[in-house]
């Protein structure tokens, strides 16, 4: 097992990663949000399948246990699927003190936060991910929120958990798909911290995608410690924490002109990671052989380089400036200069843009 802890002023938590996880998180929920009551808010679709583990052991630990679930699916990332979980909430009468916990991948963990960050001005938030991509990023950091028809995650707060319990088993029943998705966050880590990280994702990949128990813990540790540093020195996305978002100006584009359904979110990062290495390379700002390690390392994972379907490239460049973090006009793309660091560039000229995404439809 790993155990990472993520320290702000005035708040820590740790990010606990252990195959069986669930089975055990009733205590450790108990070790930092005692009370009589607690909620359990769970994905729909993995409620049979996990959920029994997590309500026993919360059971287990002493808890009156409030049990709710939600839709699967970016869809249902809304303020209506808030609306409805309050109301379990407010009919049990859960008061501030009792915990609410999430078990899901970034959708249930993004919508459950956000009803924990509000529901009565905020309650103690737990995070069980059960997506690769929810363990080594959403989950960890205290960003939540839900979509409007305007645009993702446009309705947010910052709400810290006090407990993150990462169970490495329930990426068994994770379909491929969604593991691969998980890969391109790790690998955005590499790219944008650590190179030793990107070449163990390479040599370890079989393991990994065997579901090997042990490389799993260590995949999911490593990028959470990353992860967790890069919140620790700038929790609020005032510097440092922007570089997060590589690939996902070009990917948020893809995914809202797309209905956020032709491609998943991880899909949508690896191409936006591309096309925003293959830019860094047209800038002269990275070698091109960098660009051509991440679209490697993106192939031999099954993920896009490319894709014939996406939509003509005015039409990705309109969303690209409607995105919520296009600061006066300007807008802020995070670029790699070697592998493991990266920088952020807002005066990348609109023709070095549209030709890196013109390359993607090739
Ligand atoms: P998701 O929650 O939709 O999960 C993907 C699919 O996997 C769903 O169909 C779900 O039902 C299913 N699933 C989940 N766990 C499973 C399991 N163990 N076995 C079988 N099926 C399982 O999507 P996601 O990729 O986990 O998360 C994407 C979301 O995360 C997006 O909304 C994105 O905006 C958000 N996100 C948030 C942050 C943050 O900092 N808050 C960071 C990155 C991404």
């Amino acid at each position: 097992m790993a155990n990472v802890t993520l320290k702000l002023p005035g708040h820590q938590y740790d990010i606990r990663v252990e195959p069986g996880a669930l089975l055990q998180m009733g205590s450790w929920v108990r070790a930092v949000a005692p009370h009589a009551q607690a909620a359990l808010i769970a994905d729909a679709a993995i409620e049979v399948t996990h959920g029994s583990k997590a309500l026993a052991s919360l059971r287990a630990a002493g808890y009156d246990v409030v049990t709710a679930t939600m839709p699967s699916g970016e869809e249902h990332k809304t303020l209506d699927t808030a609306r409805q979980l309050y109301e379990p909430l407010l009919q049990r009468r859960l008061d501030r003190k009792a915990p609410i916990i999430a078990l899901g991948g970034g959708v249930t963990g993004d919508t459950v936060g956000f009803v924990a960050a509000t529901y009565l001005r905020g309650v103690p938030f737990i995070q069980c991910p059960t997506t690769l991509l929810a363990m080594v990023d959403a989950s960890v950091g205290g960003k939540v929120g839900v979509d409007v028809p305007q645009g993702k995650n446009l309705i947010g707060a910052f709400h810290q958990p006090h407990l993150v319990a990462i169970d490495t088993e329930t990426l068994t029943t994770l379909p491929p798909r969604e593991l691969r998705c998980g890969l391109a966050e790790c690998v955005k880590h590499g790219v944008i911290r650590d190179e030793a990280l990107f070449e163990w994702i390479g040599n370890k990949l079989q393991n990994i995608l065997q579901l090997d128990a042990h490389t799993l813990v260590e995949l999911v540790a490593w990028n959470v410690r990353i992860k967790a540093n890069v919140v620790m020195a700038d929790e609020k996305e005032s510097g440092e924490r922007a570089h997060l978002n590589f690939g996902h100006t070009f990917g948020h584009a893809i995914e809202s002109t797309t209905g956020y359904s032709a491609f998943h979110h991880g899909e949508a990062i690896s191409l936006g990671m591309v096309a925003a290495a293959r830019l860094a390379v047209s800038l002269n700002r990275c070698a091109a052989t960098v660009a051509q390690r991440i679209e490697s390392r993106l192939q031999a994972i099954g993920l896009p380089t490319g894709a014939a379907n996406l939509p003509p490239t005015s039409t990705l460049m309109d969303a690209m400036f409607a995105d919520k973090k296009v600061a006066g006009g300007k807008l802020r793309l995070v670029l790699p200069t070697r592998m493991g660091a990266v920088d952020l560039v807002s005066d990348a000229p609109a023709d070095a843009i549209v030709a890196a995404w013109d390359s993607l439809h090739a």
